[in-house]
């Protein structure tokens, strides 16, 4: 999602989703169509459709393609960081792939080493938010790329050598590039940005975020029924991907209200011009699992996977007025800040070194 920079986040993170629609009939050929249907462009509902144009004119690097997904290409060996030309060093287990480049520090072995671990322990915390973790087996026994560009120039060059164009980037420290085809969701990969691994990043913009986010969208687009009358919000994407990631940000719950109060209805998209799809949508998932349960926030997904999210929400807490409910828990948490203010304690003193 493009948004503009505010003090909140100096940095944000976005998906990018590719689609890839074709035409042409879709058959047994496609090994992809073994785990799933196979989505279909002509099923695809118009609002669906509508959504899915609105994000590739988001998304700077987005494309849409009529060319049919070939089958060899769900192999690994394909892969950018496997180009004879210009091989990338790899660090690889039964789920991943992590691509970097090697130098004599070993610092981005280390990195790559940090990655891989993290990834693995996500794995958890995704599937019991997603209700499914998205392995190798679910997606043609694809293994999940992760590229760690050592420069951050080289952030945008490795999106240009994937086929992206790299436009409006300069803010953008993840990215997960998805290819939608009539044989199933087709991960490319993920990048990182080479400042989030620099020791003085904070930690809503440090690797430790940014991979559970990206790996976040990996997974729910995999789950998502391109076949269904859905419409996956801006709030839904983003928001889910902060709350696996758990990035809780210095946003006090005295300016959520007053923004959420003006501007944010959960059956619509947040306003763009705002980073409010990721601190107010997480605030949500957060408000969500502390009233409701942990699975009634892994319940509203799986319902989004298949239904505008107006529905999801109404199909998942029949007869409550979340929106009320919520901004009611936010006014709450204000005034224990507030409390907080007037009474300094430990907690107070680590909240303050955070918002630096
Ligand atoms: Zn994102």
């Amino acid at each position: 999602m493009m948004i503009k920079k505010n003090k909140t986040y100096s940095q944000f993170i976005v998906m990018v989703v590719i689609l890839l629609l074709s035409s042409v009939g879709v058959g047994a050929v496609y090994k992809a169509a073994r785990n799933r249907p196979p989505v279909v462009y002509d099923k695809l509902s118009p609002d669906v459709i509508a959504r899915l144009n609105k994000l590739k004119l988001l998304h700077g690097g987005s494309l849409f393609t009529d060319a049919p997904i070939d089958p060899e290409k769900w192999d690994n060996k394909y892969d950018l960081g496997q180009n004879a030309n210009d091989p990338w060093d790899k660090l690889e287990d039964s789920n991943f792939i992590i691509y970097y480049r090697n130098d004599v520090s070993g610092k981005w072995k280390n990195n790559a080493e940090l990655t891989l671990k993290l990834a693995n322990k996500s794995i958890s915390d995704l599937a019991r938010i997603f209700g499914k973790y998205i392995y190798p087996k679910d997606v043609n026994y694809r293994k999940l790329a992760i590229y760690l560009p050592p420069t951050s120039n080289g952030f945008e060059k490795t999106l240009e050598q994937m086929g992206h164009k790299p436009e409006g980037m300069s803010g953008v420290i993840g990215i997960t590039l998805t290819l939608i085809s009539p044989s199933g969701v087709y991960t490319d990969g993920i990048v990182i940005r080479s400042t989030t691994y620099d020791p003085s990043m904070s930690f809503n913009n440090s690797y430790k975020v940014t991979v559970p986010h990206e790996m976040g969208h990996y997974v729910y687009m995999s789950l998502y029924d391109f076949n269904q009358e859905a419409h996956p919000l801006n709030w839904v994407v983003e928001g889910i991907a902060d709350h696996v990631a758990s990035r809780s940000d210095q946003v006090k719950d005295a300016a959520r209200i007053e923004f959420i109060d003006r501007n944010c209805s959960l059956v619509t998209d947040f306003p763009e011009e705002t980073n409010s799809m990721y601190w107010a949508g997480e605030s949500f998932f957060r408000f969500m699992s502390d009233s409701y349960g942990r699975q009634s926030v892994t319940d509203f997904i799986k319902n989004t996977y298949k239904m505008h999210a107006s529905d999801a929400l109404e199909q998942t807490f029949t007869g409550h007025d979340m929106k009320e409910e919520w901004v009611k828990a936010l006014k709450k948490g204000a005034q224990a800040d507030e409390m907080d203010v007037n009474m300094p304690d430990e907690d107070d003193a680590l909240a303050t070194n955070d918002d630096n």
